[in-house]
């Protein structure tokens, strides 16, 4: 069998053949092993390579479970594993079986070879269920057994695609998540039959001019810390975000669809609702909004961004959770940066923001102090490349990355740990 061939579509997961697959190759490698679940189906792993003395525990994060694939929309089938033109297909290749599979392979590789750490230790944190929120996954894992699974740095997914900006190749550390605000604005008016369009006072009509405000433009940049970094990292001035965006915007487009949403809170409409019937002119009309704001802000910058967008309109928040984030300088930011250069010369590092959330969240809240950064180096398969294939049809990786990954997590490990 391999990692790529275990259909774990999550919903239902059922990770447990994958899970146990992981077991038997670290625990046969040598590492301590220990299988904790809160749905027997549904198990974690955790693997351990206890070092000489105390240190730091760096951890090796990954999930199991993906999301599905219709296999008549694929040239390969989604759960073959199949290598074909320099790439392994399947789902999951990038999301995220591939880091799980490079992180597995390096720390086996080490303790094959008799490496343990001279201080600290090595926890290979395998989990399922983070593609529906982590409830049986990293959430359970770091609320549950804390002790087991607590860690000072940790890598997981969410950066180290590569990509090139002003002549330079550059890798993202995905060192912070955005929260999400989610919205609703609703119109009011006066009910009356819609065969008189005359009588009542349309609500439906008011979200018109919100709509049109919407597909008008973005609220204005909100910079913090890491898209500073960012910026300055691509030789682009952090405080004139316009002139910057701008200037990639020019250049590579495709990279500011990506980048841009890094930089401030985006508004993006996805729901409406007026009328129950059709011969009824609505009293109400609501709009959702999915909205999604740097991490260290919050409501009271949202709805300074809405009267800016919208003016002033009725808004009820249906969701509220806090970006989060880790400490750009670290040892462990400076380890995966001077990787990067030895390994890819003229390369350098950048700190990116994932839009979306992943399983660090669960970590950085159990762990105040733990530094926690999505890495996983691809050189060969870029950004621009990956992105468009994630959750997306024909999912793969190129074969050459898995190893350039592979050699990384192995490095990382013998240098953080000794
Ligand atoms: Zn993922």
């Amino acid at each position: 069998m391999n990692l790529q061939a275990e259909n774990t579509v999550n919903p239902p997961g059922n990770e447990r053949t994958a899970i146990e697959f992981l077991e038997r190759y670290l625990a046969g490698a040598g590492l301590e092993t220990e299988i904790l679940a809160a749905d027997d189906a549904r198990p974690n792993l955790v693997g351990t390579l206890t070092g000489i003395s105390d240190g730091p525990a760096l951890g090796f994060l990954g999930h199991v479970d993906t999301v599905l694939a219709d296999p008549s929309e694929w040239r390969h089938d989604p759960w073959s594993g199949d290598v074909d033109d320099g790439c392994l297909w399947g789902r999951g290749a990038l999301d995220m079986k591939s880091q799980v599979a490079a992180e597995a392979v390096a720390a086996a590789s080490l303790a094959r070879s008799g490496w343990r750490p001279e201080r600290g230790s090595l926890k290979l944190l395998f989990v399922c269920d983070e593609e529906t929120g982590g409830e049986l996954g990293a959430q359970w894992l770091t609320a549950t057994h804390p002790d087991k699974v607590r860690c000072d740095m940790l890598l997981n997914e969410g950066g180290g695609e590569a990509f090139e900006y002003g002549g330079r190749r550059r890798y993202g550390v995905c060192c912070a998540e955005k929260g999400i605000f989610r919205f609703k604005v609703t119109a009011r008016g006066t009910a009356g039959h819609a065969s008189l369009p005359r009588t009542g006072d349309n609500a439906l009509l008011k979200l018109a001019p919100l709509l049109a405000a919407l597909a008008e433009r973005q609220p204005s940049y909100d910079v913090v810390e890491g898209p500073a970094a960012l910026l300055e990292g691509l030789g682009e001035d952090p405080s004139d975000p316009a002139a910057a965006v701008a200037h990639i915007g020019d250049a590579e487009p495709a990279l500011l669809t990506l980048l841009e949403p890094m930089l401030g809170v985006t508004f993006t409409p996805t729901m409406t609702h007026a009328s129950d019937k059709v011969n009824v002119i609505p009293s109400r009309a609501w709009l959702k909004i999915d909205c999604r704001v740097p991490p260290g802000l919050g409501e009271e910058v949202v709805r300074r961004r809405v009267a800016e967008v919208l003016g002033d309109v009725e808004i009820e928040f249906t969701e509220r959770v806090s970006g989060n984030s880790s400490p750009l300088d670290t040892p462990l930011m400076e380890s995966i940066s001077r990787w990067v250069t030895d390994n890819d010369g003229g390369a350098a590092t950048v700190p990116v923001i994932l839009p979306g959330f992943s399983d660090s969240r669960w970590f950085r809240d159990a762990f105040p102090d733990c530094v926690a950064y999505g890495f996983f180096p691809q050189r060969h398969m870029t950004l621009l490349d990956a992105t468009p294939l994630i959750h997306n049809a024909d999912e793969r990786i190129d074969v050459r990355d898995l190893g350039f990954a592979a050699g990384f997590y192995a490095d990382i490990a013998r240098e953080l740990l000794g």
